[in-house]
C-alpha cells in the first residue's frame, strides 16, 4: 500500500463522507500530537477501515522518525532452554530430563559471541529460561558445579565475559526480576528487556496459556519493568498476539506500558509479535492471528504511543514487509546474520541484504543501531550504564547509528 503525504490527500482521505465520525475525529486528534484516551481506543480497533488506520500510522511514523527503519545486528544466545514455566505456546522450553535440554558452558557462549563479532554484529542477545533452578534441583545442582546460586548470577558473568572478549552489548531477556537482580545485570547490559505480552490475569487461569507459568503473572512483569524504569535501564517490552486475549486487553496492556513509560520514560521499544502455533505443544491447534489483525494492532500502538516510541515487530514471523511498514513500524529487531530464532527455529530471519532491498523498495532507508537505541545514546545517556557508556558513544555516528566502518550489510 503506498503511503500519501500530501495535506490535500490527508484531507480528502479524512473527509471520506462515509468515515465514522467519531473515527475521523480521533484520527485528527493523532495527526495533530495529541493522545487518545483508551475508551477511544477500544472504538477505532474494532474499525474495518484498515486502510486509514495504516495511513494515519504511517504519517505519525513517518513525521517523527522520517523515513529510517532500523535493525540490530546480533547474535543470539540461548543460555539455557530450561525454564520454570510452562507457557502454553512455548516451543523452546525443556524440562532437565529431555535429551536436548541445555545450559550453555562459559566456552559456548564465547563461541557463540566470536563466530558474532566475526560477523560485525554489535548485540549479544541473551533469551533463556525464567529461573529454572527455582523448579528444578537438577539445575540448582549444575549451577553449583559451575560456581554460581542462580542462574541470573551466571547470566551476569557471562554477559561481562562476552563485553570483555568480542566487544558485543549483551542484551538480556532472561524473565521477570526483583529489583536487585535488574540492579546486579544493569552494568554488563546495555539494555534490557520483557515482554509484557498482556496485561490479562484471564490467561492464567485454568486452560489458559499461562496456567502454569507463575513468572507470567501480569502484575510481576508489570513490576519488573517498573524496576527496570527506577534503575534507569533502557528497556524493550511488547505484546504477543493471540494467545486468546481479547482486543481490549490488548489494548489495556498498551496503556499499562504507556503508564509506566510515562513516569520513567526507559521504554525503548515495543514489540508486536505474533503467535506461532508451534507442533507438539499445547497450543499446536490454536488459530494464528491474520496478517490484518496483527497489522491493524501495529498501527494502533503508533496511534496510541505517536511518534516517539518505537514499534517494532520481528521479520522472521510474518514476511510481509510491505503491510507492517505501512502499519507504522520504524524497527526490525535483531537480527542475526549467524544463528537461528531459538525461540521460532521454524522461522528464519531474512538475510540482512534482502530485508534492506524490501525496507529501499518501500522507500525507506535501512540503519543498523545498537540494542539501545540512537536517541537514548544521544540524549538520555542517563540512562546508559556507566561502565559502558564511552563504549557505546565510541560506536556510533553523530544521529547515533553504528557508525559505518560497524555497518556492513
Ligand atoms: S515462553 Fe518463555 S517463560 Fe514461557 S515456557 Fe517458554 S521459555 Fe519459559
Amino acid at each position: 500500500m503506498s503511503i500519501i503525504s500530501s495535506k490535500e490527500s490527508i484531507f480528502n482521505l479524512l473527509e471520506d463522507k462515509n468515515l465514522d465520525s467519531e473515527f475521523r475525529e480521533v484520527l485528527y486528534k493523532s495527526l495533530e500530537g495529541k493522545e487518545i484516551k483508551k475508551e477511544e481506543a477500544y472504538r477505532i480497533i474494532k474499525t474495518d477501515n484498515i486502510e486509514t488506520l495504516f495511513f494515519v500510522a504511517s504519517i505519525i511514523r513517518d513525521n517523527f522518525k522520517g523515513k529510517r527503519i532500523t535493525y540490530s545486528r546480533k547474535i543470539f544466545i540461548p543460555l539455557t532452554n530450561i525454564c520454570r514455566n510452562k507457557c502454553g505456546y512455548c516451543g523452546f522450553r525443556r524440562e532437565p530430563k529431555d535429551k536436548d535440554a541445555k545450559i550453555m558452558k562459559p566456552d559456548e557462549v564465547l563461541s557463540f559471541a566470536k563466530s558474532g563479532s566475526k560477523a560485525n554484529c554489535t548485540e549479544a542477545l541473551f533469551t533463556l529460561g525464567e529461573k529454572p533452578e527455582l523448579k528444578y534441583p537438577e539445575v540448582k545442582q549444575e549451577l553449583k558445579i559451575l560456581g554460581y546460586s542462580s542462574t541470573l548470577e551466571y547470566l551476569r558473568d557471562m554477559c561481562e565475559l562476552v563485553i570483555k572478549n568480542t566487544g558485543l552489548l549483551p542484551h538480556s531477556n532472561p524473565g521477570i526480576m526483583t529489583k536487585k537482580e535488574l540492579a546486579d545485570l544493569k552494568d554488563v547490559n546495555a539494555s534490557m528487556g520483557l515482554m509484557l505480552e498482556n496485561v490479562s490475569d484471564r490467561l492464567c487461569d485454568k486452560n489458559g496459556p499461562h496456567e502454569f507459568s507463575p513468572g507470567k503473572r501480569p502484575k510481576l512483569r508489570l513490576a519488573t519493568i517498573e524496576y527496570a524504569g527506577q534503575l534507569k535501564i533502557p528497556f524493550t517490552t511488547g505484546l504477543l498476539i493471540g494467545i486468546g486475549e481479547s482486543y481490549n486487553e490488548i489494548i489495556d496492556s498498551l496503556y499499562a506500558i504507556k503508564e509506566i513509560n510515562e513516569k520513567y520514560g526507559h521504554i525503548q521499544e515495543i514489540i508486536i509479535q505474533n503467535f506461532r502455533a508451534k507442533p507438539n505443544t499445547p497450543m499446536q491447534s490454536h488459530r494464528e492471528p491474520s496478517l490484518e489483525e496483527i497489522t491493524k494492532i501495529i498501527a494502533l500502538a503508533r496511534i496510541i504511543f505517536l511518534g516517539k516510541m518505537n514499534i517494532q515487530a520481528p521479520p522472521n514471523l510474518i514476511n510481509e514487509y510491505s503491510a507492517y511498514l505501512s502499519a507504522g513500524i520504524n524497527d526490525w529487531g535483531g537480527i542475526s546474520p549467524i544463528t537461528k530464532d531459538f525461540i521460532n527455529p521454524e522461522a528464519p530471519w531474512p538475510e540482512i541484504n534482502h530485508l534492506k532491498r524490501i525496507t529501499e523498495q518501500n522507500g525507506f532507508e535501512l540503519k543498523a543501531r545498537l540494542p539501545v537505541y540512537p536517541e537514548f545514546i544521544l540524549n538520555r545517556s542517563d540512562l546508559l550504564p556507566e561502565s559502558l557508556k564511552s563504549y557505546i558513544i565510541s560506536l556510533v555516528d553523530d544521529s547515533g547509528f553504528v557508525k559505518e566502518a560497524f555497518d556492513w550489510v
